[in-house]
């Protein structure tokens, strides 16, 4: 059969690229901007300016937002009054802004320099809800270059840390006309055609009482938030990911790790090429797949073992398949055949996207949790899920939840191996 699904990025790859991110954007920080001591702080005025720039968006009031961009960055303003109108459609709960600091990254010289234009350069917070889907904010950052002339403060540029590292995070409504499309389960933003989201939409609603079946209703909203881009290009904006690696990836999920009922929304976001070119079955895969780990992502944490929470994901969506092992493991099953069983379970190195052995790891995850639910049962593939995520080392979750140590574990996984895909 066709590949069904040329590779799905996990949630836990996405977080080490945007954690990675974040991380440079830290260690490349920069002084502030000298200090004048004559004039007041910014930072009360600029947080003011915030304020208001963010209650113009929740009230639609264009013309109050537009008012808080200066004037004189004709480049900037056009893009702002655009990205007003994109944003026209999203049912919001709540946007705000909030000052991290100002003086986040050198400013570039100043063009008009001695007019009495005062700068300040800041990373500033976007904290928003959809309303109705997210019981938590995303929260963005952005990089914000602020003028202030005759007592008058404007966001004036968010490009300006870019040859510093501070790149401000891209949205959907930062690249076009979001359209909203609603389903049963599901909200689709998109830049698409209607018809195209609607298809998401639907291929959602299915996949979500598949996840509520295997996993429960508790501790997720039981909806999946999708944003569809139109280019691949625009995907690795989103993600602030080289494009280039998430060319055969059809849909990724964003969202932190869990443990705390406070980690932000998730996000599955669509990559309209690869999805376009999949079955229907296959679309069902990958939503099924990624809306698995919205469903999962509170009991998933960094002691969560990739093929673990990579097997599971694909073991919901597979469960109903009625597709042999070989069919949907083909690459594995190859090995095999090749004479070339797998010594150990996938590791976390396996699951990056360049690694040569990716589509084996998620087969080889796949097939650990199918031989659980199989030979134990879904209660106990669940229950081991949960465990793995309290932070228990992966000795103590096998050995109480199966009564198995980690080398047993693997020699049963590898016979379950052998024997499905031989
Ligand atoms: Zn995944």
């Amino acid at each position: 059969m066709t590949a069904v699904h040329p590779g799905r990025r996990t949630a836990g790859a996405v977080l080490a690229v945007l954690a990675l991110f974040g991380l440079l954007a830290a260690l490349t920080g920069c002084g502030g901007a000298a200090h004048k001591a004559a004039r007041p702080a910014a930072d009360p005025a600029v947080q003011q300016l915030l304020d208001r720039h963010a209650a113009a968006v929740r009230q639609h009031d264009q013309r109050a937002f537009l008012a808080g961009v200066d004037p004189r960055s004709t480049r900037f303003l056009a893009a702002q009054r655009q990205m007003f109108g994109n944003l026209a459609q999203v049912p919001l709960a709540d946007w705000s802004y909030r000052l991290v600091r100002t003086g986040a990254f050198p400013l570039p010289p100043e063009a008009g320099a001695g007019d009495g234009t005062r700068r300040t350069a800041a990373e500033v917070q976007l904290r928003y809800r959809l309303s109705g889907y997210d019981a938590q904010p995303v929260v963005s950052t952005s990089y914000l270059t602020f003028t202030e002339r005759s007592g008058h403060w404007y966001v004036a540029a968010d490009d300006d840390g870019e040859s510093a590292g501070k790149r401000s995070a891209v949205q959907l409504w930062d690249q076009g006309k979001v359209t909203v499309v609603r389903g049963a389960h599901s909200l689709v933003l998109g830049l698409g055609d209607t018809g195209t989201l609607r298809g998401y939409a639907d291929d959602a609603d299915q996949a979500v009482p598949q996840v509520q079946h295997a996993w429960g209703r508790a501790g997720w909203p039981g909806t999946v938030v999708i944003e569809a881009p139109k280019t691949l290009d625009q995907l690795g904006a989103l993600l602030a990911a080289d494009p280039a690696g998430y060319q055969d990836i059809a849909a990724v999920t964003t969202g932190e790790l869990g443990g705390s009922a406070q980690a932000p929304a998730d996000r599955v976001i669509v990559n309209p090429a690869a999805f376009g070119k999949l079955s229907a079955f296959g679309r069902q895969v990958v939503l099924t797949h990624e809306t698995t780990h919205v469903a999962t992502r509170l009991a998933t944490t960094a002691s969560t073992p990739l093929w673990l929470s990579e097997g599971f994901a694909d073991w919901v969506a597979y469960r109903d398949a009625g597709r042999t092992a070989p069919e949907i493991a083909p690459e594995l099953a190859h090995d095999v055949d090749a004479g070339h069983l797998p010594a150990a379970l996938p590791t976390a190195a396996d699951f990056r996207p360049t690694s040569s052995d990716l589509a084996q790891a998620y087969e080889g995850g796949w097939l650990a949790c199918r031989m659980v639910a199989d030979q134990w049962s879904p209660d106990r593939l669940t229950a081991l899920y949960r465990t793995a995520g309290t932070g228990a080392t992966l000795d103590s979750v096998l050995r109480s939840g199966l009564d198995l140590s980690p080398a047993g574990f693997t020699a049963r996984w590898r016979t379950y191996v052998q024997q499905e895909l031989g």
